[in-house]
Order: structure tokens, then C-alpha cells, then sequence
């Protein structure tokens, strides 16, 4: 299970923030895990601290140079068991089961780019490179904290309450069934029926059919890649129907 996350950055107060607060800073706290920010700046050997440089070949901005990453990397004496993950807009689309496999590791790097990335050498030291989503952000610190904040969630202890990140979305493979707490009634919006009745089993097979239905309905991706059970089968079977009966109902003749 993790117990250090550390980010190689030019920019430390980004992550500094973040483990101030909420679930990360609670963990911290009771020491669950740790957090480590190296300043790239603290690798260079000029006078000015340079971490960045112009582009071979031309072009806008400036490219984060590969010698103080590899340093600061080194200077970290990692164990075995660890993990430096580069965030990058060209990397694999980050998903839950990745955070699953990184929150088994002993520690974690992140190496954060600035500017326009780090110089494409760096991939041969990175064991895995990590894209958050087809958009460009600013810096690789928020990026490195979206996976954080997903990693941290999963290890053992941190969450109040231990079934809350195994219900989440995509842990079955499947997304989240609807949540709903007080008033019962809001504005005419009723909660459903089955919530308030008290009967477990019909509460978990209610919560089961909704994950269903709404997987099949946002991300029907995910349903071909789980094993559904015979009653699942079922299910989806009876949300067909449920849907098709839904359209009929509300078509104008
Ligand atoms: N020129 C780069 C490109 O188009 O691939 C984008 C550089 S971006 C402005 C600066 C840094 O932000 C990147 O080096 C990376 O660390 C981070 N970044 C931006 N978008 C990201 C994404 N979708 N996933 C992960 N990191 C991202």
C-alpha cells in the first residue's frame, strides 16, 4: 500500500495546498500516508536555478530540461516497489483501475511539467506516462492531484467509512446508483419509494438495477467489459422492457 507520494515540481505550492485539507490532509495527519515535494530548482547547478530551456528546432515557449528531474529522482533512493509516473497529455487515459494497481505500490513520483512539458527523454525514466483527459491543462500539479486524491481514497483506513470507495463509480466496473438524504420530499421530487422502506434485500437489489441502468444508459463501454451475474442478466432485462415502455408511453401518435 502506498505510504509516500512525491512530486517533483517547480511550482510546490500547488501541492502543499492540497494536503491541507478534506480527506488528504486527515490522512497525512494520522499518518496514513506521506507527501514529499521536491523543488526542481533545488537540482540545478547555474546560479539562476534554470529548470527550462528553449526548444531544439524552434518554436513557442520553453521545454522543462531533463537534468534536474533525473537528479531529483535519483536523490530519492527509492525502494523496489515504486512507481514514477509522468503526466503528460500524450500518456494512456487515466482510469480506475490504474489508481488501483498505483495505490499497491510502496511510493509514488510525479513528475509535473510546466511550459510545453518536459523534453520527450524523460519518458525512457517514467514507468508509466499519465493523461487525465483529451484536454490540455497548465501544469502537471493538478494532474498529479486528480490521481492523488483517487489513490489516496483507496487506501486502507482513510475513508470514515471502509465500503464508501468500494461502492463508488467504476470500482464493480459499473457506475454509482443514486444517492439521496433528507427531506423525503423536496419540491415535489419524492425519494424513491424502496429507500425509505427499510428492506435490505430490496435496497441492494434496487441500488444494483439503478448502477445498471444508468451504465447502460451513459457508459453502455463499461457493461461489455464485467461479468454480469445471471441476476443482472435479469435486470437489464427488465430495464429494457422498463425503457422501452418509458418511449411507447411518451411518443405523440
Ligand atoms: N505541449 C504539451 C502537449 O500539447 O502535449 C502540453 C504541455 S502542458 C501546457 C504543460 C504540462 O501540463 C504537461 O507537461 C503535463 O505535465 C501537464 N498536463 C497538461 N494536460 C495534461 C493532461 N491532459 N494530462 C496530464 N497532464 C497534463
Amino acid at each position: 500500500m502506498v505510504k509516500k507520494l512525491h512530486y517533483l515540481t517547480t511550482f510546490p505550492e500547488i501541492i502543499e495546498a492540497y494536503f491541507k485539507y478534506s480527506i488528504p490532509g486527515r490522512a497525512v495527519n494520522s499518518g496514513l500516508v506521506d507527501f514529499n515535494i521536491v523543488n526542481l530548482r533545488d537540482f540545478t547547478t547555474d546560479k539562476h536555478r534554470t529548470t527550462d530551456d528553449t526548444p531544439y528546432g524552434g518554436g513557442p515557449g520553453m521545454v522543462m530540461k531533463i537534468s534536474p528531474i533525473l537528479s531529483a529522482i535519483d536523490a530519492l533512493r527509492l525502494p523496489q516497489n515504486s512507481a514514477t509516473i509522468l503526466l503528460t497529455p500524450k500518456g494512456s487515459l487515466l482510469q480506475q483501475d490504474l489508481l488501483k494497481e498505483l495505490s499497491e505500490k510502496d511510493q509514488l513520483v510525479f513528475l509535473c511539467g510546466h511550459y510545453e512539458g518536459m523534453d520527450e527523454r524523460i519518458d525512457l525514466y517514467a514507468h508509466y506516462a499519465v493523461s487525465i483527459g483529451d484536454y490540455v491543462i497548465g501544469g502537471g500539479e493538478i494532474a498529479s492531484l486528480v490521481m492523488s486524491d483517487g489513490i489516496i481514497r483507496l487506501l486502507k483506513n482513510v475513508l470514515g467509512n471502509e465500503s464508501s470507495a468500494e461502492q463508488d463509480s467504476f470500482s464493480h466496473g459499473v457506475l454509482d446508483y443514486p444517492q439521496y438524504t433528507k427531506p423525503r420530499i423536496y419540491d415535489e421530487l419524492e425519494v424513491p419509494e424502496v429507500l425509505c422502506s427499510g428492506h435490505h434485500k430490496n435496497i441492494m437489489r434496487y441500488r444494483r438495477k439503478e448502477s445498471l441502468k444508468w451504465t447502460l444508459l451513459l457508459r453502455p463501454d463499461l457493461l461489455k467489459k464485467i461479468k454480469l451475474s445471471q441476476e443482472d442478466i435479469k435486470m437489464l432485462k427488465e430495464i429494457k422492457i422498463e425503457i422501452q415502455t418509458f418511449i411507447m408511453d411518451n411518443i405523440d401518435e
